[in-house]
């Protein structure tokens, strides 16, 4: 706060510190029996949180959970604040892959699997999956049925609440229930676009942007992946690429795409000059959403049956951890689950502190 510009001494003296306590002592699951019949809206209006700093510090959280803050729960959003601010010395650290996802990650970590006897088939749709009579379970694809001992469901919320649909032995009837009440975030834009010409030499690679009418960011691809960067240095150009979380649930896709291109226009005014040479639109809802109130359905790691496990991003853990860092953590707490039948001992988890990090912040968080 002392460094930044968007702070200034009077919008301090206007907030209400009493409000914002919980944001010094954020402890999972605590910060949800308190804060998670908030809004996200709400809670930063009680905080009188200054306007400016509001957009810099939590719109952008509360955007990249892909949902508007008044519909978003506040114990998600202040728990983004821990990890991000006040839970680490560290602060925040962005990382990217140096190549495209597939090429950097996915398949390598196919490759890695195989080796190991794994059969992977990303293509098969799983239709069905049942509990098999001795033990274990039925899963069916459109062309394939197969037992397995054990199954963890990583799908994404539609995608689970379908697959739950039709498997009406899985687990237990509340359970069932529960998923069928979770709900995908509204649906978002990436477009990316190879210009004819470079943005200006001191664009960074990543800006997070706010105002900007539906645009939440921009990254000039060319500055950190190697695709884009062979493609910039042979052709003189720019790949760029924007982001639009929380768009209307009927959103004209064409107007959508073209408002988006006059923010970059805004952003960056160099490339109103520009052609676009090549363009690529993604536009998606397939991220969960994190209403208000919507944490008691959220499904945990473990379900009433020992062998069925569930992970990905809208999983509830005791971590204080979000979106890919959830589902990741969530994916190696499934696994150690598992393993437990076996004897075997799985991975050891690092989070940041589970708790505020300063005693002397968390005792007058108490005072709240
Ligand atoms: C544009 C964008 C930018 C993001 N940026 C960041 C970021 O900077 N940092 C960050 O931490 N997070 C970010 N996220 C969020 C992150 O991508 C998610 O949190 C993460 O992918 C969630 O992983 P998951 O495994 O829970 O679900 P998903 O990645 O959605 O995976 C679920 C999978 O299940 C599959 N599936 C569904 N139904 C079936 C079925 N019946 N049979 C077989 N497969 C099925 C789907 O095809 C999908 O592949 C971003 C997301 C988006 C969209």
């Amino acid at each position: 706060m002392a460094l930044s510009p968007t702070f200034t001494l009077r919008d301090l003296a206007r907030m209400n510190p009493v409000a914002a306590l919980p944001l010094l002592d954020v402890r999972v699951p605590e910060v949800y029996e308190r804060l998670d019949d908030v809004s996200a809206h709400d809670f930063l209006h009680s905080i009188r949180f200054p306007e400016a700093a509001h957009h810099l510090a939590f719109e952008v959280f509360s955007r990249s959970f892909f949902a508007d803050p008044r519909r978003l729960s506040a114990a998600e959003m202040v728990l983004m604040f821990h990890i991000y601010f006040l839970g680490s010395a560290e602060g925040l650290l962005f990382d990217v892959p140096d190549e495209p996802f597939p090429a950097a990650l996915w398949e390598p970590l196919a490759d890695y699997l195989r080796g190991h006897g794994v059969d992977v088939r990303t293509g098969a749709r799983v239709e069905t999956v049942e509990p098999a009579e001795d033990g274990g379970f039925v899963v069916a694809t459109d062309t394939t049925e197969r037992r397995h001992d054990t199954t963890v469901l990583a799908l994404d919320t539609e995608g689970l609440g379908s697959l739950v649909a039709r498997s009406p032995r899985l687990a237990d009837a509340g359970w069932r229930e529960r998923i069928t009440r979770l709900r995908a975030a509204p649906p978002f834009l990436v477009s990316r676009l190879w210009l004819d010409r470079p943005v200006a030499a001191d664009r960074p690679g990543f800006l997070g942007t706010s105002g900007y009418g539906t645009l939440d960011n921009v990254s000039v691809l060319e500055r950190w992946e190697g695709e884009s960067a062979r493609w910039a240095s042979r052709t003189g150009g720019s790949v760029v690429e924007l982001h639009a979380y929380a768009l209307p649930e009927r959103a004209v896709r064409d107007v959508e795409q073209k408002r988006l291109v006059e923010q970059l226009h805004r952003v960056y005014p160099e490339t109103r000059a520009a052609t676009v040479v090549d363009e690529r639109h993604e536009w998606r809802a397939d991220c969960p959403l994190f209403p208000v109130g919507g944490y008691r359905d959220r499904p945990t790691v473990r379900t009433s049956d020992p062998a069925l496990v569930v992970a990905g991003d809208l999983v509830r853990t005791d971590l204080p951890v979000a979106l890919m860092e959830r589902a990741a953590t969530s994916g190696f707490l499934a696994a150690n689950a598992l393993l437990e039948r076996w004897g075997v001992r799985g991975q050891t988890l690092w989070t940041v502190p589970d708790r505020g990090r300063s005693a002397a912040l968390r005792g007058l968080a108490r005072l709240g």
